[in-house]
């Protein structure tokens, strides 16, 4: 080996003989524009971010395994899922929602809980939070709720205001806040939280029957909220608190696991089960549809870059494995393409070919060229239909399974409009002690809106949900609940 020194280069790779002095004309003249080096740096340094995400902004990421520990190919033929013991490669990111890339961890707000397994097959993304329900459930919602919850136009201020006006107008909503409002709604750190996809998807096995699914990551250090007088203390004293409790925590062999849990429901449930199972801001009852265990996910590898592997990381809920289907589900149709034409712009149309993204069995389609593109398919044909045998073909077994549709093309509200029987069930499962720092919340968040006219219309959602939620809320804003709701 040799004892010679590694050389700093130029991005073309040529030695670079002076990285302290610019070349001047004289010892105290202008810089001239020969110095390449130099111009190359600074232009470069100019161009170090890329667009910041709209929503989900800060976070931080781990590399680690998933295990099959039950047998569940009755219901998916998904290759990475068919056998106790088999361990597929798997990357996490954790994130906040609302804020900017540079905010606190320790904020309100629900948690990102994003995973991409490396399956034979392709990747799988289930891209979901640390909540089982969400705020609105139709797509087309999205970005103005979206405005809600980042800064008001005009001051650049974030805006309570907004924020319950468009909840109080959008009573979907009242479950996934009362759930925010919660112990949950700060997690003690990543680890102790759980994930949920959220929605619901399809699974279809090697018969081609369907079912559908609600997944569950139960946290094997325990579900633990910060409390909020210590999270605005580490808001300003440590923004970087749950990244870092990440870190160290793998850095020092304490690796963070987590169960894998899927409420499975008969396809033709669906039609009957007394609440939309396509209605993201519903859960299903365990009762009805109990857990049953898949298998184990393990954290066990920090990233050697942050920018390669956790900002540049590209995770869309329409990235599915044979096996795993999109529902009806209105918010994760709308998913489906927002997340994928989010990182084409964030980072490029060909950010799937990035190491994070990159799935380890082999790519073959007709995609090609582009901006950084790294390789392109090989040979002439870059067709279909072709005359080639050599050349990839279509696989039939894995066509998504036929789903019936019925009624007329409209623009058609949810049937159910039953918005407090999830949200009050909640509220009633929380100790007493929990229900007051919940109330206390509710409370603090609510007490800058301006109008009255808003804060006794989210009143009365509370009430509807339960009567002690509306008449505590009430009486901490100096308020009363209004007469005709209490009828
Ligand atoms: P269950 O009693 O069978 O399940 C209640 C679930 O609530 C628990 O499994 C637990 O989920 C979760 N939970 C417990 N304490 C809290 C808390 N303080 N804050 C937030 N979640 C908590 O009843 P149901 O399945 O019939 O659901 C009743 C209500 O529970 C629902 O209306 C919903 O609001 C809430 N819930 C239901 C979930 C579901 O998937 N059915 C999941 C989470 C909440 P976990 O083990 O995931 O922590």
């Amino acid at each position: 080996m040799s004892n010679e020194k590694k050389k700093l280069t130029t991005a073309s790779g040529a030695p670079v003989g002076d990285n302290q002095n610019s070349i001047t004309a004289g010892h105290r003249g202008p810089i001239l524009i020969q110095d390449v080096h130099l111009l190359e740096k600074l232009a470069h340094f100019n161009r170090e971010r890329v667009p910041e995400r709209v929503v989900h902004a800060k976070g931080g990421g781990a590399h680690g395994y998933f295990e099959v520990t039950n047998d569940i190919s009755k219901y998916t033929k998904a290759s990475f899922l068919n056998e106790v013991g088999k361990r597929t490669p798997m990357f996490i990111r954790f994130s906040t929602v609302a804020g900017e890339i540079g905010s606190a961890d320790t904020v309100r707000d629900p948690r990102g809980f994003a995973i991409k397994f490396y399956t034979e097959e392709g990747n799988y993304d289930l891209v979901g939070n640390n909540t089982p329900i969400f705020f609105i459930r139709d797509a087309i919602k999205f970005p103005d709720f979206i405005h809600t919850q980042k800064r008001n136009p005009k001051t650049h201020l974030k805006d309570p205001n907004a924020v319950w006006d468009f909840w109080s107008l959008s009573p979907e909503s009242l479950h996934q806040i009362t759930y925010l409002h919660g112990d949950r709604g700060i997690p003690a750190t990543w680890r102790h939280m759980n994930g949920y996809g959220s929605h619901t998807f399809k699974w279809v096995n090697d018969q081609g029957e369907a079912f559908w699914v609600k997944y569950h990551f139960i946290s094997e250090q325990g579900v633990k909220g910060l409390g909020e007088d210590l999270a605005e203390k580490l808001a300003g004293e440590n923004p970087d608190y749950h990244i870092e409790d990440l870190y160290n925590a793998i850095e020092n062999g304490d690796y963070p696991a987590w169960k894998l849990y899927v409420q499975i429901m008969p396809y033709e449930d669906a039609k009957t089960y007394k609440w939309d199972p396509f209605d993201v801001t519903k859960v299903w009852s365990q009762k009805d549809y109990p857990r049953i265990e898949v298998g184990r996910m393990v954290l066990d590898r920090n990233p050697e870059n942050y920018f390669a592997e956790v900002e540049q990381a590209a995770f869309s809920p329409g990235n599915f494995v044979p096996g795993i289907e999109a529902s009806p589900d209105k918010m994760l149709q709308g998913r489906l393409f927002g997340y994928s034409d989010a990182h084409r712009y964030r980072i490029g149309a060909n950010h799937q070919q990035l190491p994070i993204n990159r799935p380890i069995n082999e790519v073959n389609n007709n995609q090609y060229d582009g901006q950084m593109r790294y390789t392109n398919g090989t040979g002439s044909v870059n067709y279909e239909p072709n005359s080639y045998d050599t050349e990839p073909k279509e696989d039939p077994a894995s066509k998504t399974s036929p789903f019936e549709v019925y009624g007329e093309a409209d623009s058609v509200p949810y049937d159910h409009e039953d918005h407090y029987t999830q949200a009050g069930d909640l509220f009633r499962l929380m100790e007493q002690d929990e229900k007051e720092r919940t109330i206390k919340a509710f409370v603090n968040h609510m007490a800058p809106v301006e109008k009255d006219e808003i804060k006794l219309r989210q009143i009365s959602h509370f009430y509807k949900a339960d009567r002690e939620l509306g008449e505590k809320i009430a009486k901490g804003l100096g308020l009363a609940v209004p007469e005709e709701v209490k009828q």
